[in-house]
């Protein structure tokens, strides 16, 4: 008889573990309270990243005037909200037919656990109920909302309730300076609103290498940004079109809207945990081991539900990992997903991204590494684009050479580190990289260069 995999969760973590379990042969339910895909593709990532993409369009036009082109642009709302639909649908379709094809049974409603081999789903035609050999959950996490705020949806909104908007906020204030509040400084700014950044320490981005935050708080106070630095928001009051956020040392950022990029919480509660015997952390995160196994052993975590890296990514490689091991692949050719080799990119413009050690974790580590590091200005596709800006900075071992890590700051930044992350996974040395013959011109020949 097949093994029973009931997953609880459609997005990247829940539906990346249905189909590879499927495909090596589990009878697999999976239970999704709203539209496969997850927050991932409807509400976080795809829409944020589809709006930043219109706004890269309209920079493209000024860029086009700047390479002799007349050319003008107007920003149209209906085709910005019926584009991000229509990529939403579309990838939501295709997460359906490749679970579907892969003989997935798909239950829609809200599932949870009645029992450590049970999962209970209340659907409109009422409960179901269903038997477990082993189970996934993958329910992802929402927005954090700080007590001394309430979103009204209107003019203070959490990051899901601000796109796409009905109308471009006239003045944005955006509270948190983390990855997303970056990002939504930048996508807003773009499509012609005004911002002001509430950056609660002395940089943007303040896990990031103090470099990178400086070419991008550059950008951002070029572009008109107001950056409200070691300010941390304390409270927010609305009085008819106006939006105040107060914060601890007195100043007040007055705009028309405001919306919070504090982070994220797990949606732990509600799924039964306790009735499967599922312990938590302090913060509702459902701790993992290595394989991806809650403290009961055939219950699995995928996603941003277990409180490791809050990425699309990771959480669809989290549910590849774990379905491999409950199918028992694991003992061949199986590498551990390791959390320190992720590559990860803000899409702001320029873009960043990054990839294991940092520099100052090796300084932390007392870590002796070379560091090498070649500004885009010297290569002739970036002049050729008429985008200079940026680098490229690689980190290796100096006695073997090998790739540890590195950071890209320019143009296609989340495309060019995928070099540097096969360098990482792989353990390949700067030689490695130097010796490749890349295209000429290409953006990744500064890659060569700071290997060099
Ligand atoms: C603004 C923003 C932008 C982001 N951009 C990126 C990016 O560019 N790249 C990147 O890698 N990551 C990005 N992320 C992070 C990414 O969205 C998450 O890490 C990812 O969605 C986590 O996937 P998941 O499978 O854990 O959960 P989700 O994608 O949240 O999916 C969970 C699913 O579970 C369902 N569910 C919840 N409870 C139940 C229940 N009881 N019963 C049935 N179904 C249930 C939900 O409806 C949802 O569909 C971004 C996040 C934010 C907030």
């Amino acid at each position: 008889m097949p093994l029973r995999l009931v997953i609880i969760g459609g997005g990247p973590g829940g539906n990346t573990a249905a189909t590879v379990a499927a495909t090596l042969g589990a009878e697999v339910v999976l239970v999704e309270s709203d539209l496969l895909g997850g927050a991932a593709h409807l509400r976080d990532c795809i829409p944020s990243k589809a709006m930043i993409a219109t706004g890269v369009a309209l920079e493209e036009l000024e860029r086009a005037r700047a390479m002799g082109f007349a050319a003008e642009g107007k920003l149209d709302l209906t085709a910005l909200r019926e584009r991000v639909s229509s990529i939403e649908e579309r990838l939501h379709s295709s997460v359906h037919d490749l679970l579907t094809s892969q003989g997935v049974r798909i239950v829609h409603g809200v599932g949870r656990l009645k029992g450590p081999h049970e999962v209970v789903v209340e659907t409109p035609a009422g409960l179901e109920e269903i038997d477990a050999d082993f189970i996934v959950l993958a329910t992802g996490s929402r927005p954090r909302i700080p007590d001394f705020v309430t979103p009204d949806g209107e003019r203070v909104l959490t990051t899901r309730q601000a796109y796409p908007p009905p109308d471009v906020p006239e003045h944005l204030v955006v509270i948190g300076s983390g990855v997303t509040g970056v990002e939504f400084t930048h996508m807003f700014g773009a499509l012609g609103s005004r911002v002001t950044l509430i950056v609660s320490r002395q940089q943007v981005l303040p896990l990031k290498d103090p470099e990178v935050a400086a070419v991008l708080e550059e950008e951002f106070l070029r572009r008109g940004v107001r950056l409200l630095k070691g300010a941390r928001a304390s409270a927010v009051e609305r009085d008819g079109d106006v939006v105040r956020v107060r914060c601890d040392d007195g100043r007040v950022a007055e705009g028309s809207h405001a919306v919070l990029a504090v982070g994220s919480v797990p949606n732990s509660e509600g799924l039964g945990l306790a009735d499967a015997g599922v312990e938590v952390d302090e913060r509702g995160y459902v701790p993992i081991n290595r394989h991806g196994q809650s403290n009961v052993p055939h219950i699995y975590v995928a996603g941003d539900l277990a409180g490791k890296l809050p990425l699309s990514s990771v959480a669809s490689m989290q549910g590849r990992k774990i379905a491999e091991h409950v199918m028992g692949l694991h003992t061949r050719e199986h590498r551990h997903l390791d959390y320190d080799k992720a590559a990860s990119a803000i899409f702001t413009d320029p873009e960043i991204a990054d990839v294991g050690l940092a520099e100052a974790e090796a300084f932390s580590l007392g870590r002796k590494i070379r560091v090498t590091k070649v500004p885009f200005s010297s290569n002739a596709k970036a002049l050729i684009d008429g985008d200079p800006r940026g680098f490229v900075k690689i980190l290796s071992d100096p006695a073997t050479g090998v790739v540890l890590g590195g950071s890209i700051v320019g143009r296609n930044a989340a495309e060019l580190i995928s070099v540097l992350a096969v360098a990482v996974t792989c353990r390949l040395t700067v030689v490695d990289i130097v010796d490749s013959l890349l295209v000429h011109p290409s953006l990744a020949e500064s890659l060569t260069e700071a290997a060099s």
